[in-house]
């Protein structure tokens, strides 16, 4: 026996291995008025992990997101920290949170009167008073990593959804985001275009990102997706791993949303 052997009432060995929790929600609410969108979620996404959200239309995934991105507020009495850091109110702290947590919306949401490479360099400019040169060279190299420097001079409407989307993730990218959110990335591409978006997230999430996913890309989920979360009516109803999540779900309408969509 070495003299480092934990004696067996030592507490796990841990730290060294331990993630940090880069996104965490205690107790969030969210009202629309009367109607409740979020139920008491808690949740904490470590370094690194590539969370799937899965659900019904309306169980308040797209909502999630939002909070998480400061685009909604929350209830009173709940918190979200972004690696540990609460969400700011307004004012500089919201644009560095912006910067913070990258997102990715079904609708690609690209500025239409800026080239592609414009829109990749204009956040890391105006955001992160990076030189416009820089700036440029760190766009040619995201949009050559999404497989789109060829279009960088073009406007978004010359491209394809699939391309547009790709730039999309390059700008959000650009700003060196901790976490990534994705909102149903793929889902108003059409079906040949679906693949190259995915292969982008899916390289991604080889790379170590930080994601959280709303997507209903089973494939996706298998193979990038360390982590299922099932939500219906505002509530998370279950969270594990996506084997167990597509091969054996354990709550009804978790078992019922998928046989709807499998
Ligand atoms: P999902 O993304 O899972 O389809 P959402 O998060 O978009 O669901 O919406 C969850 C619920 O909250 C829906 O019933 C929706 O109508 C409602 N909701 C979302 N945004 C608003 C809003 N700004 N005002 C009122 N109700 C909203
Ligand atoms: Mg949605």
């Amino acid at each position: 026996m070495t003299q480092s052997t934990p004696a067996p009432t030592d507490p796990p060995a841990a730290d060294s291995t331990a993630k940090r929790a880069l996104v965490e929600l205690d107790n969030v609410n969210k009202h629309f008025g009367s109607f409740q969108a979020l139920k008491d979620i808690n949740l904490t996404i470590p370094e690194g992990q590539v969370a799937i959200v899965i659900g019904p239309s309306g169980s308040g995934k797209s909502t999630l997101c939002r909070t998480i991105n400061r685009l909604e507020t929350i209830d009173a009495g709940g918190t979200i920290r972004i690696d540990g850091k609460p969400l700011p109110a307004e004012g500089k702290g919201l644009a560095q949170l912006r910067a913070d947590v990258g997102m990715v919306f079904q609708s690609f949401n690209l500025f239409a009167h800026k080239s592609i490479v414009e829109n990749v360099t204009l956040g890391p400019i105006k955001v992160k008073g990076i030189k416009k040169s820089q700036a440029n060279d760190e766009a040619m190299a995201l949009l050559e990593r999404v497989g789109v420097a060829q279009q960088a001079k073009k406007m978004p409407a010359q491209l394809s959804g699939g391309q547009q989307q790709r730039v999309a993730i390059a700008r959000a990218l650009a700003m060196r985001p901790k976490v990534m959110l994705f909102d149903e990335p793929t889902s108003a591409l059409d079906p040949e275009m679906v693949q190259e978006v995915l292969d982008v997230m899916v390289q991604l999430a080889h790379e170590g990102m930080t994601m959280v996913v709303v997507t209903h890309e089973m494939g996706f989920a298998r193979k990038a997706g360390d982590r299922v979360i099932f939500m219906d009516q505002g509530a998370i109803l279950e969270d594990t791993d996506p084997e167990s999540f597509f091969m054996n779900p354990q709550h009804p309408r978790a078992k019922d949303f998928l046989g709807k969509i499998l």
